[in-house]
């Protein structure tokens, strides 16, 4: 019989659902043993009273129930074999994200190994639904405030899970005053950005950077080449930019049109999330083309809205046409212009919308240049 001390030490190598160990029964058990996987940290309590309910546990094969807690009564530690082609380990592209309601849903990526297992098949789970739900292939979708967990078990082996720490904000409440301070970024990204933007200031006129924040005549810029800190969160749009917008849609809509925000601010850390997701599903070298990096992207300003919808299936639209028209006249200007994509370093994006004031946006639209032609600047990565 085990002791209670040996006991307990097998309780902290297996954090498993009750529903998984019932659903595969003896093979599942038989693989927890055999995998030494530690898990990130304990679920919950709960799961903690799972484990209490377990059977005892052993590697003798002969073993022909779980339910047989008599044969199971000699623990060992001696890990049998794992069949062929099976699952070891599993690694995500991220394992905490801060998520906003109503932002676009995130997506770690999951890597199995061996690369050649046989069965790469994945189950997911939130421990709140009321918080975060996470579809059948790992879409993590905010939904209301707090924090749970969101966990990736291996079918093929259980005991190989990984788990995404999900904090959610209220985004009518202030989401900065409920992200606790080691989720901020560290301050240690800043002087490097703030680096590069002020040598970049040397070369371009008219160009000042105050607090690690490039302008141009007063206009902040953010590109591919000048970033913003992370530290730099207006928490939402700015007020110009939302009563320009307002202003805006009013317009549409005497026209006969109607235009709504798809996607505004974004943080640091969102865009970050955001960016890597794109990166694990299309890679870098795709992903650079449509996403901007963490500090990179124009969202994190507060002046920046995606109108209505954020894919190609806008650019057809009436809508779509009637911004490109019209959106000068209340301050704004499409910012990733179709053909321009070499100095903007975007594909074109009709429904990305940037506030610079009626004044700038009409000369910029007149001239018929995107910003970074207006300004003289390019927009390319370091590296
Ligand atoms: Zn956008």
């Amino acid at each position: 019989m085990a002791t209670q001390k040996q006991k307990k030490k097998q309780k902290n190598n297996i954090v498993l659902p009750a529903a998984i160990l019932t659903t595969f029964g003896l093979a599942a058990i038989l693989t927890v043993l055999v995998a030494d996987h530690t898990p990130r940290s304990n679920i919950s309590e709960n799961s903690a009273d799972v484990i209490e309910e377990l059977p005892e546990i052993t590697t003798e094969v002969t073993v022909t129930t779980a339910e047989t807690s008599e044969t199971t009564a000699e623990v060992t530690t001696e890990p049998a074999p794992l069949p062929p082609g099976s699952v070891t380990g599993l690694t995500l592209s991220f394992y905490e994200t801060a998520l906003k309601v109503g932002d676009t849903p995130v997506m770690p990526l999951v890597t199995m190994t061996p690369e050649d297992a046989v069965d790469k098949s994945e189950k997911w789970e939130t421990t709140d639904p009321a918080v975060a739900t996470v579809d059948g292939i790992g879409w993590i979708t905010a939904v209301g405030a707090g924090s749970c967990i969101v966990r990736v078990t291996s079918v093929n082996n259980p005991a190989v899970f990984a788990e995404v720490k999900v904090s959610v904000a209220d985004p009518n409440g202030s989401a900065q005053a409920k992200r606790k301070p080691a989720e901020t970024k560290p301050a240690d990204t800043a002087p490097a950005e703030t680096t590069a933007n002020a040598a970049a200031a040397g070369t371009v006129a008219g160009m000042e950077v105050k607090d690690g924040i490039t302008y141009i005549q007063g206009v902040m810029i953010v590109n591919k080449t000048y970033s913003l800190p992370a530290s730099y969160n207006p928490q939402g749009l700015l007020p110009e930019a939302q009563a320009a917008f307002a202003e805006m849609q009013a317009g549409a809509k005497a026209d006969g049109y109607t235009l709504t925000s798809a996607s505004d601010f974004r943080s640091y850390e969102t865009q970050e999330t955001l960016y890597n997701n794109y990166v694990a599903r299309d890679g870098k070298e795709k992903a650079d083309t449509f996403s901007a990096r963490a500090g990179h992207s124009e969202h994190q300003t507060g002046l920046t809205i995606d109108v209505n919808y954020a894919g190609d299936e806008f650019n057809s639209t009436p809508e779509a046409k009637w911004l490109a028209d019209n959106c000068w006249k209340y301050g704004f200007i499409i910012r990733y212009p179709q053909g321009k994509e070499a100095a903007t370093g975007f594909k074109y994006e009709s429904w990305h919308i940037r506030y610079v004031g009626k004044e700038l946006a009409q000369k910029i639209t007149e001239s018929g240049l995107c910003l970074e032609e207006y300004f003289g600047i390019d927009s390319k990565y370091a590296e």
